[in-house]
């Protein structure tokens, strides 16, 4: 059964975050970024805590099952230099009855033969 992925790219789960989350570096920060959105709506916190940049990962990762996540837009994608990059992104949710959005820009890194998430300013 084709099973599309959260992220939105279209593609089936299994060929698209789900290769990040079994192991597969990313080939860019976006593709990070899409598999870290994949993860909060999976409730995948040990992936999230492991594409986050060690300086800046929190010690303790809880996420809020009420919250649903219901869409990811990647507005820009910018490399900022050699191992660097920005994200810009919006994400739809949904508790209960109330939906809202939360718009960031967030920073990466190359780190290995990946990526990971630094720190993100939200709007
Ligand atoms: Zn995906």
């Amino acid at each position: 059964m084709f099973e599309p992925c959260e992220c939105g790219s279209g593609k089936s789960y299994l060929g698209c975050c789900g290769r990040l989350h079994s192991g597969a570096p990313a080939r860019d920060a976006e593709e990070l970024m899409r598999s870290r959105y994949c993860a909060f709506s999976r409730g995948n916190t040990a992936y999230l805590q492991k594409s986050w940049a060690a300086e800046t990962r929190p010690l303790m990762l809880t996420l809020d099952p009420a919250q649903v996540w219901t869409g990811l837009t990647i507005e820009r994608h910018e490399v900022t230099g050699p191992d660097t990059a920005i994200v810009r992104f919006t994400a739809t949710w949904r508790e209960g009855a109330r939906t809202g959005r939360q718009t960031e820009t967030s920073r990466f890194r190359r780190e290995g033969e990946g990526w990971v998430y630094i720190d993100g300013t939200s709007e």
